[in-house]
């Protein structure tokens, strides 16, 4: 049985959780280092990243969750989550997991455009566009090497990131009824538990 945590200390878990039951997969939430124990992948949600990144701190989840990233462990960040994912996410004055070779600013897209939703192609998906809610995202300002850009905007922005066994997303999959982007990570976390990857 594959079981996948979703991190539960603030923000939009409860999406994410409903989607992975209905896929067949045990999800939990989990807000304490001993919960992560027998756990085969992590989600880290939406929320407010100044918030989730103090309390990962608190929480004593930082150790253990970095351990985890640096041994391969599967872990998806969406939006606030990419951030607590990134090597480097300016005006975050908390520690991030530094899971994936990028550098992300909070709030990027400015004022005007603070939500938007749009249609991407996302190859690793199929063919059919994936219809992407954005709000109050980060915008990825570097991607170092060994990072894999999933989908970009327009203007060449990457929206969608994968290094090894992390993921991020900077909109929010969990809030549209298109569930490829969870069963492309419940692929990852299956492959990482049969050894493959
Ligand atoms: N703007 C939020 C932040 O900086 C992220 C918003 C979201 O997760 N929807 O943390």
């Amino acid at each position: 049985m594959t079981s996948i945590g979703v991190l539960a200390l603030q923000g939009d878990f409860a999406e994410h959780i409903g989607i992975f039951q209905r896929l067949g997969i045990a999800a939990r939430e989990v807000r304490h280092p001993q919960e992560l124990a027998g756990l085969d992948g992590l989600v880290i949600p939406g929320g407010e990243s100044t918030t989730v990144a103090r309390l990962i701190s608190e929480f004593a989840l930082l150790d253990p969750l970095r351990e985890r990233a640096q041994n391969g462990f599967p872990i998806w960040g969406t939006c606030a989550g990419m951030i607590v994912l990134a090597q480097r996410a300016s005006e975050l004055s908390w520690p991030t997991l530094d899971a994936l070779a990028i550098a992300v600013r909070r709030n990027g897209f400015g004022r005007q455009v603070d939500s938007f939703e749009t249609d991407l192609a996302v190859p690793a998906l199929g063919q059919q566009a994936f219809h992407a809610v954005f709000i109050r995202a980060p915008i990825v300002e570097e991607v170092g090497d060994g990072v894999e850009v999933l989908a970009k905007l327009e203007n060449g922005t990457a929206v969608a990131v994968r290094q090894a066994n992390a993921l991020a997303t900077a909109f929010h999959p969990e809030l549209t009824e298109d569930d490829r982007f969870h069963r492309y990570f419940i692929d990852m976390v299956r492959g990482h538990k049969d050894g493959h990857a």
